[in-house]
C-alpha cells in the first residue's frame, strides 16, 4: 500500500481528498468534529514535510448545482485553523485563474482548502474534464477521506488516474484499510458481528457477506422484526419490511447451512407509540401486541447477547439494538457498547462503524476502549460485503 507514511513531499503542491463531511447545531456550530481531527495526521505530516497542502472536500448535499451558503466549507476552514495554529487558505471556487494563482503561490507547509467541491455537480458524476481540471492545481493527489471511498466521484476516485506516480493513501484511509482487512482476513475465532439498525434492506449486502466468516450474527434494532414475521410470529406496529421477509427468511436458512450461530432478539421493550413519552411494556416473547411497536431489546437478549460478546475474540458492530436516540429505549445498545469494551479489554479485537453505533459508543463514554472505530458507514459496509471500493482501487491501480 502506497502511503504518504513512506514518501516525503517536500516542496510539492499536494491535493489531499478529506472527508469533512461534519454535522452542523441549530447555532451553525460544529457539532461534531472527529471527521476533522481524524484528518489532522495526514495533514500535519504533510506540513511537517514541507508540502503545500491543497484540501478538497465536500459538506451535505448541495441540489442546485451552485453556491448555496448552508452548505459552505468555510466555517470548516475557520475550524481548522485554529487546529493546526496557522492561517487556512480558502477559495469559493475551485477552477480559474484566482484559485490557479493561489495554488501556485502557496507556500511550503500553506494549507488551502477549497470550497464545497459538490457545489460543482460534475464531481458526483465522476467526470474526467472536471477531474483533470482540479488535477492541474496539483503536484501530487492524495486521498484520505475513507468516508467517501465508496463513492466513484472526480476527488475521490477520477482524479487519481493524473497522477499515476504520484498518488497515495493518507494515513487515516491506511488505518481504516489495514483494520478491516485484519477483521475479513487474519481474525480470531470466535467472530462475532452485532449488527443492528432500522432496516434489513440496507444492510442484506453486509449480512450475506458476513455469513461467510462469522461464528455469531447478532441481530438487533428494527430490522429483527422482517426476522420475527418471517417466523410466523405477530410485529403488530413494529418496523417491518414485508416486502424483505423472503430476505430474512434465505438469511437464516444460510445461516444454518454454514452453521454460523443466529442470534434474533428473544425479548422486546415495547412502546405504544414511537416517542419518549409513549407508554412501555415488557414482553418476554417474540409476540408483539396490535397497537404496539417494539424499541429495544429486553433483558433476557441483553443478557444473552453480552455473553456471546465477552466470549469472541473478534467482534464487529454495526448499527443500535434500539431506538436510542430516545434515552428510555438506548437500555440494549448500551449494554452492548460496555460488553464490547469489556471484550477488548479481555484481549479481543474489536470495530465499530456506522454512524449511529459510532454516536452510541461515544455517548455511552467507552470509545476509547474499544479497538477501532470506523469513520465510514456506506464505505466500511461496502467494504465488508467485499466490494472494491473505487477510491481505493483508484490508488492501488
Ligand atoms: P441504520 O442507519 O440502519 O443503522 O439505523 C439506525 C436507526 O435505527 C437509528 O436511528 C435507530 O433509532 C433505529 N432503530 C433501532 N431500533 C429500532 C426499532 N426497534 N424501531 C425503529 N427504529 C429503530
Amino acid at each position: 500500500m502506497k502511503t504518504i507514511q513512506d514518501t516525503n513531499l517536500k516542496g510539492k503542491k499536494v491535493l489531499v481528498r478529506v472527508d469533512f463531511n461534519v454535522p452542523f447545531d441549530k447555532q451553525g456550530n460544529i457539532a461534531d468534529d472527529t471527521r476533522i481531527r481524524e484528518a489532522l495526521p495526514t495533514i500535519n505530516k504533510l506540513v511537517s514535510d514541507g508540502a503545500s497542502v491543497i484540501l478538497m472536500a465536500h459538506l451535505g448535499r448541495p441540489k442546485k448545482g451552485g453556491f448555496e451558503a448552508e452548505f459552505s466549507l468555510k466555517p470548516v476552514a475557520e475550524y481548522l485553523s485554529k487546529l493546526i495554529n496557522q492561517e487556512v487558505v480558502f477559495t469559493q471556487s475551485l477552477l480559474g485563474s484566482e484559485v490557479e494563482n493561489l495554488c501556485k503561490n502557496l507556500r511550503e507547509g500553506q494549507v488551502m482548502l477549497l470550497e464545497n467541491i459538490r457545489f460543482y455537480p460534475e464531481e458526483t458524476k465522476g467526470d474526467k474534464d472536471f477531474a483533470q481540471k482540479l488535477a492541474l492545481l496539483g503536484d501530487a493527489y492524495v486521498n484520505d477521506a475513507f468516508g467517501a471511498a465508496h463513492r466513484e466521484h472526480s476527488s475521490t476516485a477520477t482524479i487519481a488516474q493524473f497522477f499515476p506516480n504520484d498518488k497515495y493513501f493518507g494515513l487515516l484511509m491506511a488505518r481504516e484499510v489495514e483494520n478491516l482487512n485484519k477483521l475479513m482476513k487474519e481474525h480470531s475465532k470466535p467472530f462475532t458481528a452485532v449488527i443492528g439498525g432500522s432496516k434489513i434492506s440496507s444492510k442484506i449486502g453486509v449480512l450475506e457477506s458476513l455469513l461467510n466468516i462469522v461464528d455469531n450474527l447478532v441481530i438487533g434494532g428494527g430490522m429483527r422484526y422482517t426476522f420475527y414475521k418471517a417466523l410466523g410470529y405477530n410485529v403488530g406496529d413494529s418496523l417491518c419490511e414485508d416486502d424483505k421477509i423472503d430476505v430474512a427468511k434465505s438469511l437464516m436458512s444460510k445461516a444454518k447451512e454454514k452453521g454460523v450461530n443466529l442470534y434474533l432478539p428473544e425479548d422486546s421493550i415495547i412502546a405504544d407509540d414511537f416517542s419518549e413519552d409513549a407508554n412501555t411494556k415488557y414482553v418476554p416473547e417474540m409476540n408483539i401486541p396490535d397497537g404496539w411497536q417494539g424499541m429495544d431489546i429486553g433483558e433476557k437478549s441483553i443478557n444473552k447477547y453480552c455473553e456471546v460478546v465477552l466470549n469472541s475474540k473478534t467482534i464487529l458492530w454495526n448499527g443500535p439494538m434500539g431506538v436510542f436516540e430516545m434515552k428510555k429505549f438506548a437500555v440494549g445498545t448500551n449494554a452492548i457498547a460496555k460488553a464490547v469494551a469489556q471484550a477488548t479489554e479481555k484481549g479481543a479485537f474489536s470495530a465499530i462503524g456506522g454512524g449511529d453505533s459510532v454516536d452510541a459508543i461515544k455517548e455511552s463514554g467507552y470509545a476509547d476502549k474499544v479497538s477501532y472505530i470506523s469513520t465510514g458507514g456506506g464505505a466500511m459496509l461496502e467494504f465488508l460485503e467485499g466490494k472494491v471500493l473505487p477510491g481505493i482501487k483508484a490508488i492501488e491501480q
